[in-house]
């Protein structure tokens, strides 16, 4: 069957987005445009114990920041609008009585309490309970009371809420785009809770099923996390009819800890200095924080680009990838069954090659604000220059202040182990006449002092590493930087002589 690609991304809004969420949401929107589809975001928030204010916000800033754009949903509207399941609420119930009076569902009226004192029973003796088809017609419910009784109860407006009647023995044979076909036997399942009276709200089985039928989704791509309740969902589709128009399914690996086993969380990051998140986090109900890439530095490309490669390969040795790139090798037959291990260091190696594949117009934008912070004033010519000379050494944006102040701002201290390695013998005379050398060159561009400066040192057989380190320790004022004449061109003829004119008045050589 050829039908339009329609993929939704359908997260519950219960706090920051884990990274493992946004790869799906990722996976999604590569394969929506990958097939000319439509990429849809459903806010699934019918969990009103769980739902964290300011969380769904969290998201869509997190798509936005990301570059995964959506085509319909919470946020941009469409024609199966409202996305928002609790503003669809009124949608359920008719879908639940619908399975009741077909015979795959039934009214249960047992109170939370009661059926904690039936658990804690069956623990005493051992066992677990299950709400399944061997107790279901021995507690209160529609299968086992009278039809008046039942009646009855709802009028009155006892609590019930509407199970799922799993079927009993009987084999399941579902497929999975990644994992291939999966069987299950029922008798292994409960009987799941489809809809609740109490706050006549479904539960995520009823709305999620519900909303990817009238949502007409193609494929449902979400976390292996979710493949448990695929033979409920397989049957769901089964009891309504929709078998025809039901989507395929993909259920993606585990992103695992760095240290492999286990899935990666949260207590993760914070062990080993890397953040779980997209974005920073402050929990409105306990002001907890966490760390999130954008604000620890990262490039949202480099950090798509390490995602995708996390659970999925393009089968060649390329590992650069741009969004569009990504789009136009993506296919879910690459995607692996096992787990992937997040690697902290791979991630900073990503961000470092964006970060060298910068224009020097680029990094002026981002290096600006850093420079005026340190009060520094410069164009962004300048601030791209420096940035560009310097950001092969740089992994972020940040790094750049410690690698580039020196072009700003003249050295007042001297690094002591290169002031006892190079300031002493004859280099600080050598750099008196360095200096009338400097003075005499009119052009100061690169090449031009370059090839003068080097001819001098030939023709008077000086050691060359000696006099550009004494050079560097009056410019730079430590053993770093670039190469030299990218320092005298950047700060011209008058700076440069000024710097060296500084370091021969406060520094004693040593002896
Ligand atoms: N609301 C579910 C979640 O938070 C969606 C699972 C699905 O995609 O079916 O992960």
């Amino acid at each position: 069957m050829n039908r339009p690609v329609r993929v939704r991304f359908a997260p519950s809004p219960t706090g920051p987005l884990h990274i493992g969420g946004v790869r799906t949401a990722l996976y999604n929107y590569l394969f929506a445009r990958h097939n000319g589809g439509k990429m849809i975001l459903r806010i699934e928030d019918t969990d009103s114990q769980r739902f964290v204010p300011g969380a769904e916000e969290y998201i869509i800033e997190s798509l936005r920041w990301c570059g995964i754009e959506i085509d319909e949903g919470v946020g941009v509207g469409g024609p199966h609008a409202p996305y928002r399941q609790s503003e669809r609420r009124e949608i359920y119930l008719k879908y639940a009585l619908q399975l009741v009076e077909n015979g795959w569902a039934y009214y249960a009226f047992d109170t939370p309490a009661e059926l904690d004192a039936i658990r804690k029973e069956y623990e005493q003796r051992g066992e677990t309970f299950a709400y399944n088809y061997a107790v279901r017609e021995k507690l209160p419910t529609s299968l086992s009371l009278p039809q008046e009784e039942v009646r009855a109860r709802i009028d009155r407006g006892d609590q019930w809420v509407i199970r799922f009647k799993m079927p009993e023995n009987e084999t399941v044979k579902m497929h999975d785009l990644i994992r291939g076909d999966v069987e299950v036997n029922t008798s292994t399942l409960d009987d799941k809770v489809l809809y609740k009276s109490v706050d006549a709200l479904p539960t995520y089985h009823l709305a999620n099923i519900v909303d990817d039928h009238l949502m007409e989704i193609s494929h449902v791509i979400r976390g292996e996390e979710w493949l448990p309740s695929l033979p409920l969902h397989y049957l769901l589709y089964r009891a309504f009819g929709w078998e025809d128009s039901q989507p395929e399914f993909a259920h993606l690996p585990l992103l695992l800890k760095p240290t492999g086993g286990g899935k990666l969380s949260k207590r993760d990051g914070d062990k080993m200095g890397f953040p779980v998140f997209p974005l920073y986090w402050v929990s409105p109900t306990t002001g907890e924080t966490a760390h999130g890439y954008r604000e620890d530095g990262y490039f949202p490309e480099a950090f798509i680009n390490m995602l995708a490669l996390l659970g999925w390969n393009p089968g060649t040795e390329q590992e650069i990838f741009s969004m569009q790139e990504l789009i136009d090798a993506f296919s879910l037959d690459r995607v692996s069954k096992s787990g992937a291990r997040f690697q902290p260091e791979k991630a900073k190696w990503f961000n470092a090659q964006y970060m060298h594949h910068k224009s020097d117009a680029e990094l002026a934008v981002l290096y600006q604000p850093i420079l005026k912070a340190h009060g520094i004033e410069a164009s962004d010519e300048v601030a791209g220059r420096v940035a560009g000379i310097m950001k092969e050494r740089a992994t972020f944006i940040s790094d750049l202040w410690d690698l580039t102040s020196f072009f700003f701002i003249a050295p007042t201290e001297y690094d002591e182990k290169q002031v006892r390695k190079y300031w002493k013998g004859d280099n600080p005379a050598i750099l008196v006449r360095l200096r009338e050398v400097l003075a005499s060159i009119d052009d100061f561009s690169l090449e031009n002092t370059e090839r003068i400066v080097h001819a001098w040192i030939e023709e008077n057989g000086y050691p060359m590493g000696q006099v550009m380190n004494t050079l560097r320790l009056a410019l730079v004022g430590a053993g770093k930087g670039p190469g030299m004449y990218d320092v005298t061109s950047f700060l011209g003829k008058e700076e440069t002589l000024r710097r060296i004119d500084s370091l021969l008045a406060n520094l004693k050589p040593a002896e």
